[in-house]
């Protein structure tokens, strides 16, 4: 007996030798499985198939291949390996409720004399989407860098070229190209930050921290840079109001949004901190008095290198990593980073922190 024949074996309401079902190692398969027969009919299928391809849980046995799976490279590979026993791999799209991706392996085999092909269907919807982000990163990447470089390399060939001794000039010059080492050096900053997190490799220590203290860290951090735009920073933590986070994540994750609210405030502007009290949470809202954020960027300012602004971003020094690292150190610390904006008023963005349990 065959290793299939072994698989597959008969079942007492189904006696005939053709519709053998497929035994438990079948069905306990990631992939879905699909036997037809020579006229193109499934014979038989596994539990992922059915779950998979059934609609409204009709059986799939004795429907044409075409029913079940509406693909015309689908149907010639099965065609193929009946007709001329050739194996072949396809891949297949359906759209249904979701997108789903399989490649399928069809390989013909013979069965008590009779030509069967058998479809081997895995799922590789997930692969391919992951295989999309990293190329998008990728591509993001080399792109922030190279504008930096192409701007170095551009100042460095001038003073080369004769500006080493225009004392007029060259302090100038020198100091585009820091401005532009120092991005570069932000950006792998950031990108390493980011793998190291998505990697699993940053822990977290949540203590009871003094908020209030952690704040005004923060703000004489940020206060020359925000002077430079005459900026207020206000700070409306209560004295004594304690959160449980990680200090430095935390310090980490404030820095990133008041820095952006410094960055993206209209002159003159107001940014403010506070903290709510929730009964299993505490919420800490950095807000902004900025133009705000249109609705359709909302969600997505916080996927990598998304900015609303490119050309805004980088001549305020941004690197559009910032918020997709708050919202990685915020769902380390069991909470959440959530955005809300009026248009013309500002932006409050809120890390939503867990309370420690008693
Ligand atoms: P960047 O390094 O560009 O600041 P972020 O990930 O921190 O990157 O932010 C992504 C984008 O979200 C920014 O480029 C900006 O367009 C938008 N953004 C972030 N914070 C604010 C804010 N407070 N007000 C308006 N827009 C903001």
């Amino acid at each position: 007996m065959t290793l299939l024949g072994t698989l597959f074996t008969k079942t007492d309401a189904d006696p005939e030798p053709e519709r053998p079902e497929p035994s438990g190692v079948l069905d306990a398969l990631r992939e879905s499985l699909i036997i037809v027969s020579d006229n193109l009919r499934v014979l038989s299928a596994n539990e992922p198939a059915r779950l998979a391809f059934a609609r409204k849980d009709e059986p799939l046995v004795g429907k044409r291949i075409t029913e079940v799976i509406r693909d015309f490279g689908l149907h010639e590979a099965f065609d193929r390996a009946l007709k001329n026993g050739k194996s072949s791999v396809v891949r297949i799209e359906l759209i249904d409720l979701d997108r789903k991706v399989y490649e399928v392996r069809v390989v013909p085999f013979e069965m008590e004399g009779a030509k069967r092909a058998i479809g081997v269907f895995y799922d590789i919807t997930q692969i391919e989407h992951l295989e999309r982000v990293r190329q998008v990163f990728l591509s993001n990447i080399s792109h922030e860098l190279r504008t930096p470089l192409t701007s170095i390399l551009a100042f460095v060939e001038t003073l080369e070229d004769g500006a080493i001794d225009d004392d007029a000039n060259k302090r100038r010059f020198l100091s585009v190209i820091r401005k532009n080492a120092e991005r570069m050096r932000h950006l792998i900053d950031d990108i390493s930050e980011l793998s190291s997190i998505e990697a699993g490799n940053v822990r977290i220590e949540p203590k009871q921290l003094d908020l209030n203290g952690l704040v005004r860290e923060v703000f004489a951090s940020l206060s020359a840079k925000a002077a430079e735009r005459s900026i207020y920073l206000e700070n409306e933590i209560e004295p004594g109001v304690r959160v449980f986070a990680d200090i430095i994540r935390l310090e980490q994750m404030l820095t990133n949004l008041v820095d952006n609210a410094i960055k993206f405030n209209t002159a003159e502007g107001t940014v403010t901190v506070r903290c709510l009290d929730k009964p299993d949470s505490q919420v800490i809202e950095v807000a902004d008095t900025g133009e705000g954020i249109m609705r359709e960027h909302l969600q997505r300012i916080f996927e990598r290198f998304y900015r609303i602004d490119r050309a805004r971003s980088r001549e305020v020094g941004g690197t559009g990593l910032g918020l997709a690292i708050v919202k990685h150190l915020a769902r380390l610390h069991g909470g959440e980073v959530t955005v809300s904006s009026v248009l013309g008023e500002g932006s409050t963005f809120r890390i939503e922190l867990p309370k420690a349990e008693e």
